[in-house]
């Protein structure tokens, strides 16, 4: 991914509107481009910076540090779908092979 589409997307990934694909994509670039990091982090701070003053949330807050545990819970799941994908083609595997040997030996006794 190029600066330019990391920037795009850095109002749709405040958000959570990004698919896992454009996630993964996305976190690789920021996590290794100090630029979009940037980007992202002045966006975040403004988004969420405007959204505590509108729900009249006081004290002092960290949004830096809020930021950097939205990424790390949006990697997180990011892991999590990927395993809960490759689980599911397991199963799928494993119920084909099933339905093969089960097919084997009933049309095999039938011979
Ligand atoms: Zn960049």
């Amino acid at each position: 991914m190029r600066c330019r589409q990391a920037q795009s997307l850095v109002g749709a990934f405040i958000k959570d509107e990004l698919d896992d694909e454009q996630l993964k994509e996305f976190l690789d670039h920021i996590e290794n481009c100090a630029d979009c990091y940037e980007e992202l982090e002045v966006s975040y701070m403004v988004t969420e910076g405007l959204a505590a003053l509108d729900h009249d949330v006081t004290g002092t807050f960290d949004l830096k540090k809020s930021l950097q545990n939205v990424i790390r819970s949006r990697r997180k799941r990011l892991a999590l779908g990927r395993r809960r994908k490759l689980r599911l083609r397991i199963i799928a595997a494993l119920f084909v092979i099933f339905m093969i040997v089960l097919l084997f030996f009933y049309f095999g006794g039938l011979i």
